[in-house]
């Protein structure tokens, strides 16, 4: 069989400190309102609702050091500061007590939101994509394997804009731990290697201008750093 037009390169993500490793990744899942003050700072009750997942393809992946060009369509972009979760084995219906088993690695990731296109989308109730699965939605810094690191339950997380601390939290506070968010989510589709999953925000939220620069950072795990200009072209993760 031959392809009739050039086949879409492979997402990947490169391994921290293994200048020749990459992760090749698959889908990229989000958890919504995952950490209580944000979900407050939405205007949702924080009580323990099953926790909720929303995608974006994988090709809105970028990687660390990336200067992006200002999204379309959007006056509202915010930042949103997550751990990323990279799944290295698959399955269905995994049981909490075993799900760390089935991550490779961690890293750090923005889930960029076009707001105003989210609030509108959440007024129309039409999907999310338009606000969340834009062109270089999802930058995420190299990962890091557990077997390096373990598995983070508890750490700092924060985003800073231009030198100044926006979101700040503790991996503590997530309303459904890494294990727990792994278990729901293989319930509503299969997992597979290759498969991300973006844990949720800590409170904090807010927009984002062309020029700005952003760092992130998870405790034990990494640091990424993003920066806006009108200018830039688009590039992505292969
Ligand atoms: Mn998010």
């Amino acid at each position: 069989m031959q392809y009739v037009i050039p086949p879409p390169p492979q997402a990947a993500i490169p391994v921290a400190g293994e200048e020749s490793q990459a992760f090749p990744v698959r889908r990229i899942w989000c958890v919504g309102r995952n950490y209580a003050e944000h979900a407050r700072e939405m205007g949702h009750d924080p009580n323990r609702e099953p926790p909720f997942f929303f995608s974006k393809p994988a090709d809105t992946l970028v990687p660390s050091g990336t200067t992006l060009p200002f999204p379309s369509l959007t006056k509202d972009l915010h930042h949103e500061i997550e751990l990323v979760v990279a799944i290295g084995i698959g399955g269905s219906d995994i049981p909490a007590e075993t799900a760390l088993e089935h991550v490779w690695g961690y890293g750090v990731g923005l889930d960029m939101t076009r707001r105003d296109l989210q609030t509108e989308a959440k007024k129309l109730q039409r999907p999310w994509e338009p606000g969340k699965s834009f062109d270089a939605s999802c930058p995420v810094s190299p990962l890091v394997p557990a077997s390096r690191i373990g598995h983070p339950g508890r750490g700092a997380i924060w985003v800073k804009v231009n030198g100044e601390v926006k979101q700040s939290g503790d991996l503590a506070q997530q309303i459904w731990n890494v294990a727990e968010c792994i278990a729901h989510l293989s319930r509503s589709v299969a997992l597979a290697p290759g498969d991300l999953i973006l844990t949720g925000t800590p409170a904090g939220v807010g927009s984002v201008k062309p020029g700005d620069r952003l760092e992130g950072h998870v405790e034990g795990v990494g640091d990424l750093t993003i920066t806006y200009d009108a200018a830039a072209s688009l590039q992505r993760v292969v």
